[in-house]
């Protein structure tokens, strides 16, 4: 048995186009039916339904054989667990989005930056902030969200935040403008190296299928 690690949303989405290009289509529907293992029509691949910041988990320590991760996700993990046993072979190019700097449209960002001020700084993502921040020479308090990080300078909680942007209309909606681009996300393909050396050939040929259906 194969049992490939999914969270429900957009990588859920994206996945099952390029599942089903690999012969692989759900058969449990996972929308109405409340079950978190979900079979498919090939009797050896079962897919695990877990949030999106569990996949590396559950893959690294082995309840899933292989999973779809963000790279904002994976990014984190690896600050906080380690790499050790998570082989990643793919960038699948889905779930593409940036994590980037936002602010207020009345904060002066490049002044605050040229003028070396002390940033108070929001997010989801500390050790990808904390990394950018430090390369730049910029000083900032980091402050840990768990979510809704848009309210964040709105409050005065900080005067940015670091959160993953698509289109840009929820900054916009809450009046906030992107000052920087950090990096380029889209959702990698995470494998658990164990289970690589023990079913080599069919997690092989899954792989290999997911390597032909990825966009460039
Ligand atoms: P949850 O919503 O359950 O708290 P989550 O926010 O991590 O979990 P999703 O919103 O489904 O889950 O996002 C999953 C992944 O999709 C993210 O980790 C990221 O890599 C990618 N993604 C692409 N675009 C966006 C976006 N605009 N906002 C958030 N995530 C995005
Ligand atoms: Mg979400």
């Amino acid at each position: 048995m194969i049992t490939l690690a999914l969270s429900k949303g957009r990588i859920f989405d994206e996945t099952l186009p390029m599942l089903a290009a690999a012969g692989v289509t759900i058969t449990d529907d996972a929308e109405s039916s409340r079950r978190l293992i979900l079979d498919t029509s090939r009797p050896d691949v079962r897919v695990v339904l877990v949030r999106a910041t569990d996949v590396p988990t559950y893959v690294q320590q082995g309840g899933a054989d292989l999973g779809v991760a963000g790279l904002d996700v994976l990014l984190e993990h690896d600050a906080a667990v380690g790499v050790g046993g998570l082989y990643r072979p793919l960038d699948l190019g889905i779930a593409r989005c940036r994590m980037s700097v936002a602010t207020r449209a009345d904060f002066d960002y490049a002044n605050a930056v040229k003028q070396g001020s002390r940033i108070r700084v929001a997010t989801k993502y500390v050790s990808v902030a904390r990394d950018h921040f430090a390369e730049k020479g910029v000083h900032v308090d980091l402050i840990k969200l768990y979510g809704s990080m848009e309210l964040a300078p709105l409050t005065g909680l900080a005067d940015a935040i670091v959160d993953l942007v698509s289109t840009g209309s929820t900054l916009k909606a809450n009046q906030l403008r992107e000052v920087e681009k950090i990096m380029d996300i889209s959702a990698r393909l995470v494998v658990n190296q164990t289970a690589l050396k023990l079913k080599r050939e069919p997690m092989r040929r899954l792989i290999d299928a997911f390597a032909a259906a990825t966009q460039p």
